[in-house]
């Protein structure tokens, strides 16, 4: 079996032209225009070509744009303050503070003071929690990314077995409770699990999330099986630079129904889900009904 290549960066460009779509209707017929605010604190070098590559994006759909970079050494005090402001900002429908914030800086509670209504990341404890109960949430980019991805392959993904390798608080666990909520039968798996290739050999779904390049060989990978590969790891392979994901690609396209490649799988549907995460926070935010297909 060869494999269908799900090829995230087309996918990602018709999602951004649904949000484009929806963004110039809610400008003609309401007068409203979505708003993001990525809120970057230091020079860290990835985080910046990140922010820089959101801020272009949300322009590109018609969205607002708002950046706000602070000094290495911003106090506590001081980005709470700003995150109070933007909370309370009527043009800002989506607050995103950039991963991972310097030292001194208490992540938990930073994330924790953005509204949750405006929490486009979807970490604030709120939201996992809708999420966790079924409830109608903010739901993290990457893993709301892959889960477009897989209806769009199967339609339904009910009674499917899913294993998704990796339990972090940003993709593994809300990946998991998205297939939970698909009705698939979840198993997530990590560094302590026992027989890690005889779960994955098992999976009709497999999502990798650990970060450790190409640590999947394609012999687990079940005849037929979707492997959506999260991992983004640079290695240096013949002299030359390279971005693998956590599967051995080759190998397992042998093997799977459909996979995605890295780069061009996973990656690019992150910050289009950036995007409807904005959008469906501003319908939200102004009673109005959410962009079909774009919500988890
Ligand atoms: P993380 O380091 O927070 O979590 C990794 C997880 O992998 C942990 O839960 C750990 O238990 C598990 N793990 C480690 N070693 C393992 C092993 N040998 N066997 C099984 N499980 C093991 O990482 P993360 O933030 O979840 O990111 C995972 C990967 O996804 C990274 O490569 C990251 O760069 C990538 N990522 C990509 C996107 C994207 O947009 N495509 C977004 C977020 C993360």
């Amino acid at each position: 079996m060869v494999a269908q290549v799900i090829d995230g960066k087309a996918f990602a460009a018709k999602v951004r032209a649904q949000v484009a779509d929806q963004v110039a209707k809610l400008k003609e017929e309401n007068g409203i225009t979505p708003g993001l605010a990525v809120v970057l604190v230091g020079e860290d070098p990835a985080s910046q070509v990140y922010v820089r590559s959101k801020g272009k994006q949300t322009v590109e759909v018609g969205m607002n744009s708002y950046e706000h970079k602070l000094d290495v050494d911003t106090s506590e005090e001081d980005l709470l303050a700003l995150i109070d402001k933007l909370n309370k900002d009527p043009a800002v429908h989506g607050i995103l503070v950039q991963l991972p914030l310097p030292k001194h800086l208490n992540e938990d509670l930073v994330i924790n003071s953005i509204d949750p209504a405006k929490d486009v990341d979807g970490f604030h404890i709120s939201n996992v929690g809708l999420l966790g109960t079924g409830q109608k949430s903010m739901v993290p980019c990457t893993p709301l990314g892959c889960l477009m991805m897989l209806r769009d392959y199967h339609g339904s993904l009910s009674g499917m077995d899913a294993v998704v390798i990796g339990r972090s608080n940003i993709v593994g666990k809300p990946m998991a409770q998205l297939l939970l909520g698909d009705s698939c039968t979840v198993t997530i798996a990590h560094s302590r699990t026992k027989d890690l290739p005889d779960v994955v050999r098992r999976a009709d779904i497999v999502v990798a999330a650990v970060g450790r390049p190409e640590m999947v060989p394609g012999d687990w990978i079940k005849e037929g099986a979707t492997v959506i590969d999260v991992g983004i790891n640079r290695i240096e392979r013949d002299g030359k630079n390279k971005l693998v994901g956590d599967v051995d690609y080759a190998r397992a396209a042998e093997r799977a129904g459909a996979i995605t490649p890295v780069p061009g799988g996973v990656g690019p549907m992150t910050i289009a889900c950036l995007l409807a995460n904005t959008l469906t926070a501003c319908c939200r935010a102004n009673g109005l009904p959410e962009p079909e297909g774009l919500t988890a």
